[in-house]
């Protein structure tokens, strides 16, 4: 039985890894701030039976610690760190007015907590077979795609999460555990709005399998749900 932990489950993007990795027969632990009002993902875990809900503020380190003792000798065999936050679209994400607090957060959620998780749960990685850890990036964090500008609030928190993901997949593969940054594309989920090009079904659907070909050659790399590599 494979197992799966899965951050930020209880709407878009994690909900639909949650949907699709249960209904492939993994189990699913998935972890959401506010496991009462997780209407959705609750009706999915009665309906599947595979899915555990997990109480999990990603910055919080205290929580941490409570799921990496709850899940001591549990083997995961994929960490997926899908929570993620855009922080402020107005003019306090422009030159001229940024906000240092949001910036601050935005850096925590997106960069520092999914590297703290990822620290927490390695023992848990080692315990299983697939031994991968797939973050939860965004072209706009890339140099090269970066034609338009602004953005500095959000555009930075994915820069240095894909810049941890590199070192993360240098330091760790000697323990055969691979390392990815995915573009999910521009999917239609709160964080993408109304005019996003793709359904999170399309989206899940592309991630799992370019997570499923990670190997220790791609190991360390940038890629978009339908497998296309995105330049750093
Ligand atoms: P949503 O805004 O729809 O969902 C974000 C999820 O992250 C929610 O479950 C939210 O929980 C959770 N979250 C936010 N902050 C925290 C926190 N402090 N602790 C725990 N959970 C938290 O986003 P998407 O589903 O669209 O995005 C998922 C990932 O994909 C993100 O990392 C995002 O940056 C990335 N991405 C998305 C794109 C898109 O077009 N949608 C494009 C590129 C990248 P809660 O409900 O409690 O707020």
């Amino acid at each position: 039985m494979k197992t799966v932990l899965i951050t930020g489950a209880n709407r878009g993007i994690g909900l639909q890894f949650t949907k699709q990795y249960a209904e492939a027969g993994y189990t699913v632990f998935a972890t959401t701030r506010t496991p009462l009002e997780s209407a959705e993902l609750n009706a999915l875990a009665n309906k599947l039976g595979n899915i555990k809900v997990l109480s999990l503020d990603i910055t919080d380190e205290k929580q941490i610690a409570g799921i990496k003792s709850m899940l001591n000798g549990q083997a995961i065999d994929i960490l997926i760190a899908n929570a993620g936050y855009y922080g402020p679209k107005d003019e306090t994400s422009q030159f001229g007015q940024l906000d240092q607090v949001e910036w601050l957060k935005t850096l925590h959620i997106n960069t520092i907590a999914p590297l703290k998780f990822a620290e927490a749960l390695i023992d848990n990685l080692l315990l299983g077979n697939e031994r991968k850890i797939a973050f939860l990036s965004s072209k706009m964090g890339s140099m090269t795609d970066n034609g338009s500008g602004g953005s500095y609030i959000y555009r930075s928190s994915k820069a240095a999460l894909n810049a941890a993901t590199k070192s993360l997949a240098i330091d760790l593969a000697e323990y055969d555990v691979k390392v990815v940054a995915l573009h999910p594309g521009w999917v239609l989920t709160d964080m993408g709005g109304p005019n996003a090009l793709i359904n999170s079904e399309t989206s899940v659907k592309g991630m799992r399998s370019v997570i499923n070909k990670l190997t220790e050659k791609t190991s360390g790399s940038f890629v978009a749900y339908d497998g296309q590599p995105i330049p750093w």
